[in-house]
């Protein structure tokens, strides 16, 4: 019940918010489904600027979630994608919202020197996942 990068408290609740957790990237049941808050940094690269921020993870045992394609929950969320080049430096952002979700991506992927996405929630501004190239 710490932070794995910080050793911060983790704050545990009833999820009074859809999410999506940060694991099985899954919406919560608000009112329903038990969710863990902590901060978490998501750039690996030792390069990059530090962006700690909270994310949920539900309580019970979930499935980290690594497929080739968007979760259908995460659809009808308001998505941003940002494309981050060598050491960690940001290079491109875009929101998705008339576009559908690969088209964007697809845009931000366009850029050679892009090496991954991390995918946000674009009204809280949460780190939902990183995309790498195929
Ligand atoms: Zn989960």
């Amino acid at each position: 019940m710490k932070s794995p990068q910080y050793g911060h408290p983790v704050h545990a609740e009833v999820a009074t918010g859809y999410g999506p957790c940060r694991l099985c990237l899954q919406t919560f049941r608000t009112g329903t489904d038990e969710r863990l808050l902590f901060t978490y940094q998501p750039f690996t690269d030792p390069a990059a600027l530090p962006a700690p921020g909270p994310v949920f993870i539900h309580r019970a045992r979930c499935e980290r979630y690594d497929g080739p394609e968007l979760p259908p929950a995460l659809r009808p969320l308001p998505l941003a994608l940002e494309g981050y080049g060598a050491d960690g430096v940001l290079l491109v952002q875009r929101r998705v919202s008339a576009s559908p979700f690969e088209a964007v991506l697809e845009s931000v992927f366009e850029r050679a020197d892009v090496q991954y996405a991390h995918l946000r929630n674009a009204e809280a501004g949460c780190f939902i996942a990183r995309l790498d190239r195929r």
